[in-house]
């Protein structure tokens, strides 16, 4: 099967989080399996895009109410990613640095999508299916369906996978007029709650939905931002399957970020190297334990309570523990990070902004790695801890729910039921008792490593998704 996935991110072309993890391997997986999955992305001005070579394979335009744009579809050339990579560029809207939060993203990813359908128009392709990820491209199986320029598309099963029903990229009604042209009587698939709802049209319009883990998909019928009764109406055709992590890029044998190398056989040594370098680096006593956060700044993550989380476990713990955090988000929270510093030094310290190579560091030299999310579709950090060794401390929620147990119910993690001071605090003192007693420290990090969640089990499940519903068009 041919399947084409649009998304606003792919690594390592343009990551902000897991979407992009997520749309970088699971069609490499599906390669693996025999299928032919590509991505399409906008073409952004990152480091990727400028130190890889493309060949321009079309050109064409596109309207956007009375605006006109001219696009050019950029195929990678080495398909060094393990699947065909297309950026779609449109000059003035995406050559820019960062990925979202521009006045005019309704615009620009609207025009993203609009461009790719009429790029396939245009060169006669006919995929298997469509596969859409999040809002950004949520308006696609809206205009398969109802659009007059796409009508020959209509027969193209459609999935969307839902990464985060917080994020829906809706907007006002007055920029309707920006979609081609369809029939007034459709309205109704685009609106939610007064305005243009790209991710609510999706979950009316698409044939499929996937959540990324199956407990985000029981959660969100009841908390998924104004969307739940919609959620619940789709139910029959929705489906959670857990996100897979790239064992490739996620293997401690081989992960050239990290200063040292290590496996199963030699993890003891290479974790305290990789933790030793990393205490240097930030000043840190390495013979205590380390807990880390690595993450968006945001209220979903529980990073509102990080500064408070960090200052009652230090006060309680004198000297007795490291806290490391890397993340960026939330001017606010960013900076009451930062002030902490200066309180407990020596024994914590914050990386404020997002870098990737010291993200792989810290998994494989911290040794706890604390998760207090309220929300978490799925949550990729912690099974990117368990591959490296490092024990995650998480709030039973979502994706996280699905992939840690907990220690005292004969698992591998430390959880809690709220995203509170409290609790958090609780779990920290559990993993303090859990680090001195070396021997069964050492053997729950070894069983975590073990773990597996690569995508090979997990594209499967998706090609039974596509299957089954290019069996409705035959
Ligand atoms: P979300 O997509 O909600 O942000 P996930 O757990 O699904 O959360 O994925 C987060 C991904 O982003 C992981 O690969 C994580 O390592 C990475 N990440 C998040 N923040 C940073 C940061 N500041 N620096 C480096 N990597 C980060």
């Amino acid at each position: 099967m041919e399947i084409f996935h649009i998304s606003a991110e792919c690594y390592p072309v343009a990551k902000v989080g897991g979407l992009a993890d997520v749309v970088g391997a699971l069609p490499k997986y599906l390669n693996q399996l025999g299928h032919q999955a590509k991505v399409i992305v906008p073409g952004y001005d990152t480091k990727f895009s400028r130190e890889n070579e493309f060949e321009n394979v079309h050109n064409g335009q596109l309207t956007l109410g009375y605006f006109q744009f001219s696009y050019s579809i950029l195929k990678e050339k080495r398909n060094q990613l393990g699947f065909e990579l297309y950026q779609i560029v449109i000059p003035d809207l995406f050559d820019r640095p960062n990925i979202y939060s521009y006045e005019d993203d309704t615009e620009r990813f609207l025009a993203f999508q609009i461009a790719f359908l009429n790029w396939i128009t245009e060169t006669n392709q006919y995929p298997d299916i469509l596969h859409c990820h999040d809002h950004h491209s949520g308006l696609i199986p809206f205009m398969v369906q109802n659009c007059y320029n796409y009508q020959h598309l209509k027969q193209i099963p459609t999935v969307l996978t839902i990464h985060n029903a917080q994020y829906q990229g809706w907007f006002e009604a007055n920029k309707l007029h920006y979609l081609p042209d369809f029939h007034p009587s459709k309205l109704g698939f685009l609106e939610w709650n007064g305005a243009i709802n790209p991710l609510a049209s999706a979950i009316k319009c698409v044939w499929k939905i996937t959540t990324v883990s199956p407990s985000y998909l029981e959660e969100i019928s009841s908390n998924a931002n104004g969307l739940e009764n919609l959620l619940r109406y789709e139910r029959r055709k929705s489906i959670g399957i857990l996100n897979g992590i790239d064992n490739e890029v996620w293997n401690a044998k081989t992960d050239e970020m990290l200063a040292i190398n290590y496996d199963l056989n030699d993890f003891i040594k290479g974790k305290t190297k990789n933790k030793k370098i990393l205490c240097e680096q930030f000043n840190l006593d390495f013979k205590k334990p380390l807990f880390t956060f690595i993450g968006r700044l945001v209220g979903e993550k529980g990073a509102d309570l990080l500064t408070e989380i960090c200052s009652v476990a230090l006060n309680q713990n004198v000297n007795k523990i490291n806290i490391l955090v890397l993340g960026s988000g939330d001017a606010g929270v960013e900076s009451s990070l930062e002030n902490l510093k200066s309180f407990y030094y020596g024994n914590y310290n914050a990386y404020i902004g997002y870098n990737e190579k010291l993200a792989h560091q810290i998994y494989a030299g911290a040794d706890f790695l604390l998760m207090p999310s309220r929300v978490e579709p799925c949550g990729l950090n912690q099974m990117y801890a368990l591959r490296y060794g490092t024990i995650p401390i998480v709030r039973r929620t979502g994706g996280l729910k699905d992939t840690v147990l907990d220690i005292g119910d004969g698992g591998f993690g430390i959880c809690h039921n709220e995203t509170s001071v409290f609790d958090v605090n609780y779990s920290i003192n559990r993993a303090i008792n859990l680090y001195k007693d070396s021997e069964k420290f050492d053997a729950v990090r070894k069983s975590t490593m073990q773990i597996d969640h690569s995508w090979d089990k997990v594209a499967t499940e998706y090609i039974n998704v596509y299957q089954s519903l290019k069996k409705l068009t035959k």
